[in-house]
């Protein structure tokens, strides 16, 4: 029987730009998964809704929120705050639901630190070229060359996290992709995809 039928975490993280909040949306759209709604400093972008994207909030109000204790995760990222509301979490996760995260490594890496007694999944999305990655960015950032730029600039160093995930999945087309990781999901099956074809894309990523 799969883990993940008794609830537990799934983490999914990448560069930005390759797929994953689009990769969460549509995960949550499965019974008994839950997306973990974060707040951030982050300006909206223009189709994001507050409550349900993030939680928008200031500085000034992230920080009381650290030291109320009130963030399972939190961490700095191009500039901006963003962290994981803890009771939120606990509840549905005390209700044997499973709680999907959009977050990035440092807060993979708190969050696998905790030792929580729940099951926990991670998952590295890449994309399929730099190419594709710097359309999609523009695409998103309705061509504020300023935030792809800057997005673009920590490619790499986002990229070198893969190695700490369960599961490495290339996000070339949408609907496969998204079938591999449900199927990874229901077999709770970690570090089962093919270490040489990844890494070879990885390097290509690089060059
Ligand atoms: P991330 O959350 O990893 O930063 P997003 O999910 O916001 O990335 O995706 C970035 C952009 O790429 C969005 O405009 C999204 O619609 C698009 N996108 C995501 N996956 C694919 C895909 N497989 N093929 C083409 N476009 C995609
Ligand atoms: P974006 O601004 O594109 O929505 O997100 C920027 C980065 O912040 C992405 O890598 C995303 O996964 C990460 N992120 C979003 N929410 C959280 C969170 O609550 N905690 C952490 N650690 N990272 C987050």
């Amino acid at each position: 029987m799969s883990s993940f039928k008794k609830g537990g975490m799934i983490i999914l993280s990448s560069p930005s730009g390759a797929g994953k909040t689009t990769l969460v949306k549509k995960i949550v759209k499965n019974k008994n998964f839950f997306v973990s709604v974060s707040h951030t400093t982050r300006k909206p972008r223009p189709n994001e809704k507050n409550g349900k994207d993030y939680f928008f909030t200031s500085k000034n109000n992230f920080k009381k929120l650290i030291k109320a204790k009130k963030f399972l995760e939190y961490a700095k990222v191009f500039e901006n705050y963003y962290g994981s509301s803890k009771d939120l979490i606990i509840k549905k996760l005390k209700k044997g639901k499973n709680v999907v995260f959009d977050i990035d490594w440092q807060g993979t890496r708190q969050i696998r630190n905790k030792n929580l007694n729940y099951n926990l999944l991670t998952i590295f999305i890449l994309p399929p070229s730099k190419s594709e990655l710097f359309k999609r960015l523009i695409k998103r950032e309705n061509k504020n060359m300023k935030t792809v730029q800057k997005r673009m600039k920590g490619f790499k160093k986002d990229l070198s996290r893969w190695k700490e995930y369960d599961q490495v999945v290339i996000n070339d087309d949408l609907k496969t992709c998204y079938k591999k990781i449900m199927k990874t999901i229901k077999n709770y099956s970690k570090l089962n995809y093919d270490k040489k074809i990844i890494k070879g894309h990885v390097k290509k990523l690089l060059s």
